[in-house]
């Protein structure tokens, strides 16, 4: 079964031009949902892709690698209209998949119960989606096309998550539901 890990981003978008992969970031969703002893089909694991991790302040906002781990943005100084997105970050299980687990991971597998969600929605953010066709963005909003289900081509990869300007402006507030106080999957209706 093809297994790659490329380090670079055209690396990895020629791939994926050739053939459909299963792409792998931290695995927090993908382990779990699979209950053979290996993950099924050829993998694409983006892991250590250089580039796709991190916050970076820009003229348009604020661009969220697909590769951040829940733990960056939670330890990340940013301004009170992300403080949701902070407290979620908080929230996603425990440590140790806030270590592992990215923010495009949870935006990509779709979930209905998915924490970074909520307050991305609020913050009218956008994705960036690349292929080795080029560059698309879309709104969150149009990206989420029901349960598990995004408009994600396979030759695709989300690249960031942007956060307009004009949302940075406000403040938020981020409460979970959930049927105990740790490890709780959020109550969606
Ligand atoms: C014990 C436990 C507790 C959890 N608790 C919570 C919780 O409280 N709240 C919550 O929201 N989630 C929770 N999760 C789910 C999970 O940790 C998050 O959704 C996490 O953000 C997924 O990120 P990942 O990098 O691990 O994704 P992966 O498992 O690697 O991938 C998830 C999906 O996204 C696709 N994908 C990943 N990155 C990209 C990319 N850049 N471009 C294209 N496709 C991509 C993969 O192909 C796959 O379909 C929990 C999981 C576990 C195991």
């Amino acid at each position: 079964m093809p297994y790659d890990r490329p380090d670079t981003l055209p690396a990895a978008l020629a791939i994926l031009a050739r053939e459909p992969r299963v792409v792998l970031a931290g695995g927090t969703d993908l382990y779990p949902a699979t209950e053979a002893a290996t993950l099924p089909g050829p993998i694409l694991d983006i892991g250590a892709l250089a580039g796709l991790d991190g916050i970076a302040s820009t003229p348009e906002g604020l661009r969220i690698g697909a590769l951040t781990p829940w733990s960056a943005i939670r330890d990340a100084a940013l301004p009170p209209a992300l403080d949701a997105l902070r407290q979620a970050a908080a929230e996603v299980g425990g440590v140790q998949i806030q270590n592992a687990g990215t923010i495009g991971g949870n935006l990509c597998n779709a979930s209905p119960a998915a924490d970074g969600v909520p307050p991305l929605l609020a913050l009218d953010a956008e994705v960036e989606l690349v292929s080795a066709a080029g560059t698309r963005r879309l709104p969150l909003s149009r990206f989420l096309i029901g349960p598990r289900r995004t408009a994600r081509r396979s030759d695709e990869l989300l690249a960031a998550i942007l956060v307009p300007a004009a949302a940075i402006l406000g403040r938020s507030v981020f409460l979970k539901l959930g049927a105990r106080r740790y490890l709780a999957i959020e109550i969606t209706r």
